[in-house]
């Protein structure tokens, strides 16, 4: 595969051709976008002088001038899309593209489709509702732009978009990782086996199963895919992508600056362990600079057997830094959790509950499987994460199935 120049980039050439670009719009950020204007006046120096950006400065800035905020560089008139955040984490952020700026994210998501061998000749099924969430808007328009044939999933349901991926020949799917093997639960239902269909790759986003061994496994298996795993935010941008090396993300480093920022020292370095901080390069009209996007990473410098040198997320994303919970002073992800669970072959869905009962945190786990499951999945967590934990198991089809992103990790006080 012939790689772009910037994917195998020096640290040299990275930083100068980073901050040329970033440098070159200072000026008119500063005059011209409110939101920004304040933050970034009378700092000198480099990147690392000035302030971050929180999601909650945004989201108060937004309620403090409704409907939009203040961080536009533009007019009002020359913005052209309108995308929101799923709200998980509060309330829903408004967020405005301008034309120059959407096809900045069409242009994000062809390194994406190139890792993952994604071509012009493909058919690319979007698995998705279109409802506000940008992702797989721009993902559509990233293939659009690629050549390849844009098949949407809007207002159906599970069994038509299987039905639909066979009619089409669809060649790809994108989806969240959950979604993924709800299809194939819903096309076994159906009598059919996905794993036979024209489906040769699967692009993931939402969730961080696909850089999940055991749940990535399992969607190669029951759809007859390569998985990729794909990372983005809608403050930011579509900014990564898995390789063939299989073991993490990169971040697309001609687009996006990224940061770690330790948060018991507060420095943020351009590798290792914490949170990821995040600096688009195009996204002029609503800009995102020094961004904390709340995931948790491990970042690594150095050349990849995919022969690119743009750092890595080793694993793809932890999970978000508040998901993190202490069970009797360990501390874990629902990744951890997901990861062993998954390599399960008779559990279906799951759920994760941590309860506080008299002070004291206790790790619930209700699976989708036979009785006898529930032993041999408490004693691979027990062994692997260090906690133990109840497990339960109910009938298949009990618990929840999601579209997007799913909600399997339950906190409740007792
Ligand atoms: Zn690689």
């Amino acid at each position: 595969m012939r790689l772009d120049p910037f994917e195998t980039w020096t640290d040299a050439e990275r930083r100068r051709a980073q901050w040329q670009r970033f440098s070159a719009k200072l000026p008119e950020l500063r005059q011209k976008n409110p939101f920004y204007r304040a933050r970034l006046s009378d700092r000198g120096g480099g990147l690392g002088d000035l302030p971050f950006t929180t999601k909650a400065e945004l989201s108060e800035d937004q309620a403090a001038h409704p409907p939009f905020g203040t961080n536009l560089t533009y007019p009002i008139e020359r913005y052209v899309r309108l995308h929101q955040t799923s709200g998980t984490t509060g309330r829903p952020l408004r967020i405005l593209d301008d034309a120059e700026s959407w096809a900045w994210w069409r242009d994000c998501w062809q390194p994406v489709y190139r890792a993952a061998g994604v071509t012009s000749r493909d058919r690319i099924f979007f698995a998705f509702s279109f409802g506000p969430f940008v992702g797989f808007w721009s993902a559509f328009a990233g293939a659009e732009r690629l050549g390849a044939l844009c098949l949407s999933g809007g207002a159906m349901t599970t069994t038509e978009r299987v039905a639909s991926i066979l009619a089409t020949e669809a060649t790809v799917v994108m989806c969240t990782p959950t979604y993924a093997l709800r299809l194939a639960e819903a096309a076994r239902e159906e009598g059919i086996d996905l794993a036979r269909s024209a489906l040769r790759v699967s692009i993931h986003a939402g969730e961080p199963g696909a850089s999940i061994p055991a749940t990535r496994d399992r969607i190669e298996k029951e759809l007859g895919v390569e998985a990729f795993d794909h990372t983005g935010a809608t403050e930011v941008g579509a900014y990564g992508f898995s390789c063939s090396a299989r073991d993490g993300v990169h971040i697309n480093e001609s687009e996006f600056i990224a940061e770690v920022l330790d948060a018991r020292t507060g420095e943020a370095r351009d590798e290792g362990d914490g949170e990821l901080v995040l600096t688009n390069l195009g996204r002029w009209g609503t800009p995102a600079i020094r961004y904390r996007t709340g995931d948790r990473v491990t970042a690594v410098r150095g050349a990849c057997s995919c022969g690119r040198t743009l750092v890595k997320l080793a694993g793809g994303i932890a999970g978000r830094v508040d998901d993190m919970v202490t069970v009797r002073g360990v501390n874990v992800f629902p990744s951890a959790i997901e990861a062993i669970i998954r390599r399960f072959d008779e559990v279906g869905e799951y759920r994760v509950e941590l309860a506080t009962v008299r002070e004291m945190d206790e790790l619930h786990c209700t699976v989708e499987a036979p009785a006898d499951v529930a032993e041999r999945v408490a004693a691979a967590i027990h062994r692997e994460v260090g906690i133990r934990c109840k497990v339960e198991t109910v009938a298949p089809g009990t618990l929840p199935r999601f579209e997007m992103k799913a909600k399997r990790f339950h906190k409740t006080n007792v």
